[in-house]
């Protein structure tokens, strides 16, 4: 089943498959935000710069997610406070929201249609999580100036919700949300009318990184490169296993129902802004432009995608709204995204800085992984400021390292998941 974005895409991208020799300053491996940013930025810095990309443009999670344009990192002040001290944890959020206002200034520039709203409220599941919701609103108003912010009592969650299963919780109104796979399409498009050369179902099979250059080994020819980057976050399988201990790619699936009658829609969104909830596996929601619930919820870790995708995520859609339970459901489809230990996203170079990556966004890629683009592309025509300040984030290997990584973390996940249910 396509997804409902593939279904109301603006255009496609059609892009030739790469054949023969190329020699270019950079190659760019993966065509989702990441790589498709940093192809906008190389190319309007005059920068050869090739992308190649092993399907469709954007056929990865940049396609395919929830659409939330999310503020700072994927773990809160709070939590980076107490890791990294109080200005460290402030540099973070301080790139958080220059990644937030970044989307919106892309779409801006580009003119990218991809019904783009503000608004997005953090419901609580439980009720003893509202009091930390309503210190961590104090504190960002008072510790970091952030005025966006504000608390919604119970009573206010549940009519913005229309759910009586959420207690109060935080609302957002810096934060946004919209068409991810519109929002690609449109980096795309400026990445290639500013002269980047996209390749399409062109796969990066392998890589040799020589003294003065880079050779990507793709199924129909060779990219010899001054630079590669590695943008395939949770598709990156074996491609570079120095790094394959540090990001574990995690399935995460969405449904769209049909169109629901404006009653339903007063009634479960009268403001038409997105919802992330307190779960340890998050639901997320919000309405499509033509009112439908698109519900994202449930994961797992298996190498292929579920084939049975609905069951997975009605399931929580039906705890939350019984009474849309057995309601048509149009479309399933799901994504990997890739995650780290700490859940903050995973900047490095390797060899000698001839390849650089960055990966493992977590659920925050929208904003993040686009403005990755500017920061890997500044790290590698001047200034890489940004780039040094979150490739010195802390780091840690998954349990169990490359080859368990994926067992330990389910026993893990399935723990934290538990917990959502007491
Ligand atoms: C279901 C779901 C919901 C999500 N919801 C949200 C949300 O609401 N808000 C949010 O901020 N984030 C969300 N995320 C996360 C977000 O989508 C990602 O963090 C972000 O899209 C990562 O972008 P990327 O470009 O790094 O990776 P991707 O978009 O995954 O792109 C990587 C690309 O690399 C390509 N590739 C891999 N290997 C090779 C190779 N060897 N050769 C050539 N190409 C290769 C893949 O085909 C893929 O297209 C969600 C993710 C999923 C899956």
């Amino acid at each position: 089943m396509q997804s409902y974005y593939q279904a109301t895409r603006n255009f496609d991208i059609d892009q030739p498959v790469l054949n023969g020799e190329h020699d270019v300053d950079v190659c760019i491996i993966g065509g989702g935000y990441t790589g498709l940013s940093s192809a906008l930025y190389l190319a309007n810095e005059g920068v050869n710069v090739v992308l190649v990309e092993s399907n469709k443009i954007a056929s990865g999670a940049s396609g395919a997610n929830g659409g939330q344009v999310s503020g700072g990192m994927r773990r809160d002040q709070f939590y980076l406070e107490k890791a990294l001290g109080f200005q460290k944890a402030k540099a973070l959020w301080c790139i958080g929201e220059e990644a937030k206002y970044h989307a919106k200034d892309l779409i801006d520039k580009y003119k990218i249609q991809c019904d783009y709203k503000k608004g997005i409220a953090h419901p609580n599941h439980k009720q003893r999580y509202c009091e930390e919701s309503k210190r961590y609103v104090d504190h960002m108003i008072n510790k970091y100036d952030y005025k966006d912010m504000t608390y919604l009592s119970d009573n206010e969650m549940r009519e913005v919700t229309g759910s009586d299963t959420y207690y109060g919780g935080s609302f957002d109104e810096g934060e946004a949300h919209c068409h991810p796979l519109n929002y690609a399409l449109g980096i795309a498009k400026a990445a290639i009318a500013a002269g980047a050369k996209v390749y399409e179902n062109t796969s990066a099979i392998d890589y040799k990184v020589h003294d003065s250059y880079v050779k990507v080994q793709t199924q129909n020819g060779t990219i010899k490169a001054d630079r590669v980057i590695l943008a395939c976050n949770g598709y990156l399988d074996n491609l570079e296993k120095r790094l394959t201990s540090k990001i574990l790619p995690m399935n995460n699936y969405i449904v769209a129902t049909k169109p629901l009658d404006d009653e339903t829609v007063q009634k479960i969104n009268p403001r038409d802004i997105a919802f992330a909830d307190s779960r340890f596996v998050i639901n997320y929601f919000r309405l499509s432009a033509d009112k439908r619930l698109l519900f994202g919820g449930g994961e797992n870790y298996s190498k292929n995608l579920s084939k049975n995708i609905v069951p997975i995520v009605t399931k929580p859609l039906e705890k939350i709204y019984p009474f849309l339970k057995d309601i048509k459901i149009d479309f399933a489809w799901g994504g990997k995204l890739a995650i780290t230990m700490n859940r903050l996203p995973f900047f490095t170079t390797l060899y000698n800085d001839k390849v650089i990556s960055a990966q493992g966004y977590s659920g925050q890629g929208v904003a993040l992984a686009s403005y990755s683009g500017k920061i890997v592309s500044e790290k590698i025509t001047g200034n890489g400021e940004t780039f040094d300040i979150m490739s010195k984030v802390p780091r840690q290997s998954f349990p169990g390292g490359r080859f368990l990584r994926n067992p330990s973390m389910k026993i893990g996940m399935l723990y934290y998941s538990l917990l959502d249910r007491i």
